[in-house]
């Protein structure tokens, strides 16, 4: 009831978690996270308050918001002449059930005039449990707009590797979990695997979750492409973003 509340008096915030090429530093994105700040303003993790969102239905409505004030950063960003920095927004499977989820995520992108390609999804595996062809098909639209697909927490779910090749995806994130211990030896064995079978197949990698240089230094070996983590920037409110763009790019 509290989140309903919240969300109705605009407590709820997107805050940004840079993305980067590895070997350049450059920023190329970031990712949107939900931030719920309470009227005492503590924060509630979204690790807590989106499976209630999810459960309770509201994650539509908040969906909504998050995708809408995705676009809206992005040609903010676009005007500020930072327009190669495309924003990811994370995805739930009660999102997709919708009728019209698919195109209400175009129309955000024409009303707020932000080209397709700036605007990606992250689903996870999960998603895919439900009615696999249903939404299969549902992405392929998404990316027929250009709409770009990033597999989020890879390797963490119940992982049909038959159902990776028939997804449109751009990018495949190798999760923290994977990342975590990839410095130690012989504990890399999966994130090594995983960044392997993203070149295989032609997608993009981003590893999240880095948050040492022997991390970076490991990744940096295995070829992969793009990172995200606290060793480079922690989850940031829009106007931080930036000034981090700023003083990066
Ligand atoms: P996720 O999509 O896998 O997001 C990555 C999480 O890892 C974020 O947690 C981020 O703050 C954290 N993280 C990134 N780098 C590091 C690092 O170096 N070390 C550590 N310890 N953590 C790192 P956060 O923001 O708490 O979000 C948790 C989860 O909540 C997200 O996992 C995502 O599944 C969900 N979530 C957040 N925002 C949204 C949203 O707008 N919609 C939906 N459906 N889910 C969301
Ligand atoms: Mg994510
Ligand atoms: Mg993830």
């Amino acid at each position: 009831r509290q989140l309903r509340t919240d969300f109705a008096e605009n407590r709820l915030e997107l805050w940004y978690q840079p993305q980067l090429i590895l070997e350049t530093g450059k920023v190329i994105g970031a990712e949107a996270l939900l931030r719920w700040r309470t009227a005492d303003g503590k924060f509630i993790s979204p690790a807590v308050f989106i499976p209630l969102a999810e459960y309770s239905g509201l994650i539509i409505e908040i969906g909504d918001w998050v995708i809408n004030e995705a676009c809206k950063q992005i040609k903010s960003l676009e005007t500020k002449g930072f327009d190669d920095v495309g924003i990811s927004v994370n995805v739930s499977i009660p999102q997709f059930r919708r009728e019209n989820f698919i195109d209400s995520i175009i129309e955000a992108t024409e009303v707020h005039q932000v080209p397709a390609n700036k605007l990606e999804l992250e689903i996870t595996e999960s998603v895919l449990m439900d009615e696999p062809q249903v939404i299969i098909d549902a992405l392929v639209k998404v990316k027929e707009k250009g709409i770009s697909i990033a597999l989020d927490d890879f390797g963490t779910g119940y992982s049909s590797l038959s159902y990776l090749q028939k997804l449109p995806l751009d990018r495949l994130k190798v999760d923290r979990a994977f990342v975590n211990d990839i410095a130690k030896p012989g504990q890399s064995i999966i994130a090594d695997t995983i960044i392997n079978l993203g070149k295989q197949m032609n997608l993009k990698v981003i590893a999240e979750g880095i948050e040492d240089i022997d991390q970076e230094n490991h990744l940096k070996l295995q070829g992969c492409h793009e990172v995200q983590g606290f060793y480079y920037a922690k989850p940031m409110p829009a106007d931080e973003f930036l000034a981090y763009l700023s003083k990066h790019n």
